[in-house]
């Protein structure tokens, strides 16, 4: 007996269904597999300590952070870089790799590092751009949490960095205060550890771009204060100034400083094994 119309098109229709299903399953399945398996050129970075990291883009909302003499904002700015240094971590590391925002929201500092603690990470980045009222100021310097600033125009910048969230310290009023907040620094541990992160980004970052050198610094800056891990500021050159801005706000040129705080944190990791 002939097969009946309907039948045959009803299995060519089931042939072709499944075929599709096929085709639609093996395209995920061909791409996870590529993503597996580093992109030629691409170099393998092997943590040992540094298992997740937690980028912080500094600012954000109504948070403008500082603006270059081009109009842009810091907080557009330390977002780009952040999103870019995940994307390079994601790709070259097996670090569990999280930020603070990816998107333009208001975030405060308290916030920011709890988040960081939550998650217990090994490294908090904060991202940010300098400024000098004069113009003049040029380079890359990172900061570590300090009750006391290096010098005047690290205190000033911690200032202004914190915002409205000012770190206070009333040195005179209240000892005890003053006490808790030194045994809270004595209580983490990775503390100590901050200065060799500070160290191993700034190197990096300095040898990439061949900026000018600022050196590792101190001051008190909020969003480090609660920190359970090593945690660094990282001012990634100064936005009033008109070369420096006109670089920063270079797609390639943040690219190359993602690329660089990579190398740094693998140079942390490497230090403290
Ligand atoms: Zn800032």
């Amino acid at each position: 007996m002939p097969p009946r119309p309907e039948i045959t098109l009803r299995f060519v229709l089931v042939l072709l269904s499944s075929l599709l299903l096929e085709a639609s399953v093996a395209v995920p399945r061909a791409e996870a597999k590529r993503k597996s398996t580093p992109s030629k050129g691409i170099r393998r970075i092997e943590l040992k300590k540094v298992r997740t990291i937690v980028i912080d883009p500094g600012h954000g909302g109504d948070n403008l952070g500082t603006r270059s003499i081009y109009g842009v904002l810091e907080k557009r700015i330390t977002l780009r870089v952040a999103l870019k240094l995940a994307a390079h971590l994601r790709e070259t590391t097996r670090a569990r790799v999280l930020l603070t925002r990816e998107s333009d929201k208001p975030l405060s500092l308290r916030e920011r590092i709890e988040f960081a603690n939550r998650a217990g990470a090994d490294v908090f980045l904060s991202l940010h751009c300098n400024s000098d009222p004069k113009h003049r100021g040029t380079g890359i310097e990172t900061f570590f949490l300090s009750l006391k600033a290096s010098d005047a125009e690290a205190l000033k910048l911690a200032h202004r960095e914190n915002g409205a969230e000012l770190f206070t310290l009333p040195v005179q009023e209240s000892p005890n205060e003053i006490q808790g907040i030194l045994t809270q620094l004595q209580h983490v541990q990775a503390h100590t550890f901050s200065f060799h992160l500070a160290t191993a980004i700034l190197a990096a970052l300095v040898k990439e771009t061949k900026w000018r050198n600022r050196g590792v610094k101190q001051a008190p800056f909020g969003v480090l204060r609660h920190a359970q891990m090593p945690a660094i500021v990282v001012e990634m050159g100064f936005l009033s100034h008109p070369d420096e801005a006109k670089k920063l706000l270079d797609d390639a040129v943040q690219e190359r400083i993602a690329a660089a705080l990579v190398r740094g944190i693998e140079l942390f990791d490497k230090k403290i094994r």
